[in-house]
């Protein structure tokens, strides 16, 4: 992916991680939100003794898409942050959305501040942000704004940069869009891709936790980030997730989180020796890029299936519509055939699809209650 913008001048210096190690990802984790010192302490212990993190996230003040729900604890836990500082040693990270945010995180010694997504998408509270920070060196990073644009994004970050920040780096989360798909916010990787382009010193670090919007995809995301070379992830973590106060469904237990990084495959970034591994390692990863796409549209498809089995329930219709099936046989065949992809292996497809289709079907009409 290249960059065809205006050239991109940022002035970066590394952020150090735990380990003291360049090729070791930066590692942040915490609770979406600050609840209580108890909460904050108890897992920022539990994470420190995962070895691996380098620093402590916990929201204060939360942005929301809908009033009526939490909106953070505020400045009451800004000691507590500094308290797990004291306790555990870990750096601490929170969510500034205007200068009062950080004037006060500043003077709690909060060590790296974020800007998240729905901040950075407004140019003049970036720049308030950016007029607060003249004259510090706190870590500052900055979501990708709610919606695909790689120029808004790099334009908060020139914003920073021009305050004087130098430990500065973006934070991949993912973008909202109208369609409903697998993920809470679309991973798009083509704008991070392009970001990296466009900045290529520029720490990139991914937030698998608000990409997915539950548990269950976490590790597939964040292995993924890493083969796409991000610097670090930050992910929600928190000591009793099932009664979190925000983003209950996405936030791992500090156990889940262990088994998470623990797993993941840190792969060099540097061209392997001679042509034909490096080939063969780009043909890879476009085949990797392509089975997800592949799953994730099958994912969607399946759940399109259930709605039709809700209809078909709904209108008394029979789930086998013996014309619509065969007119789906001939289309897929004939459009299979002209991209040059065997009868057999069509067929073979096309019946499974078929098959897992009405077995979804069947169970959403049997499904007593609905
Ligand atoms: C968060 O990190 O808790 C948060 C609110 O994220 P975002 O700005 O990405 O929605
Ligand atoms: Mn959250």
């Amino acid at each position: 992916m290249s960059y065809t913008g205006t050239k991109v001048e940022i002035d970066i210096e590394r952020i150090p991680n735990c380990l003291e190690n360049p090729a070791w990802p930066l590692l942040i984790a915490g609770p979406c939100s600050a609840e209580s010192e108890e909460q904050l302490i108890d897992t920022a212990l539990k994470l420190k003794a995962t070895k691996r993190i380098s620093i402590f996230r916990a929201g204060i003040w939360k942005p929301r898409t809908r009033p009526n729900s939490f909106e953070g604890i505020g400045v009451k836990g800004l000691p507590w942050m500094q308290t797990v500082k004291k306790e555990t040693g870990l750096r601490t990270a929170t969510e500034v959305a205007n200068a009062e945010h950080v004037e006060l995180a500043l003077k709690y010694g909060v060590d790296m501040l974020w800007i998240g997504a729905r901040t950075s998408a407004n140019p003049f509270s970036v720049q308030e942000i950016a007029d607060a920070l003249k004259g510090t060196d706190v870590m500052v990073l900055i979501k990708n704004p709610v919606n695909p644009d790689t120029e808004l994004w790099i334009g908060a970050l020139e914003r920073i940069s021009k305050a004087g920040i130098r430990k500065l780096g973006a934070i991949h989360r993912g973008f909202s869009s109208h369609e409903k798909g697998v993920f809470r916010n679309s991973p798009m990787w083509s704008i991070p891709i392009e970001l990296k382009a466009a900045c290529p010193h520029l720490p990139i670090i991914c937030d698998p936790s608000h990409i997915c919007g539950n548990t269950e995809l976490i590790p597939f995301i964040s292995q993924k980030a890493l083969d796409m070379d991000v610097d670090g992830l930050m992910t929600e973590v928190h000591n009793n997730p099932s009664c979190a106060w925000s983003d209950a469904k996405q936030q791992l237990t500090p156990e889940q989180y262990g088994t998470l990084i623990y797993g993941l495959l840190l792969r060099s970034s540097a061209p392997m020796k001679g042509e034909t591994q490096t080939a063969l390692s780009q043909l890879r990863a476009e085949i990797d890029l392509l089975d997800d796409e592949i799953i994730q549209k099958l994912s969607m498809r399946m759940k399109i299936s259930a709605k039709i089995g809700k209809y078909k329930k709904e209108n008394s219709m029979t789930i086998l519509q013996m014309d619509r099936w065969n007119n789906i046989l001939d289309n897929r065949l004939n459009m299979g055939k002209a991209m040059g992809i065997s009868e057999d292996f069509m067929k073979k497809y096309l019946d499974l699809i078929h098959q897992e289709s009405i077995n979804i079907q069947s169970f959403v009409m049997n499904k007593s209650g609905e």
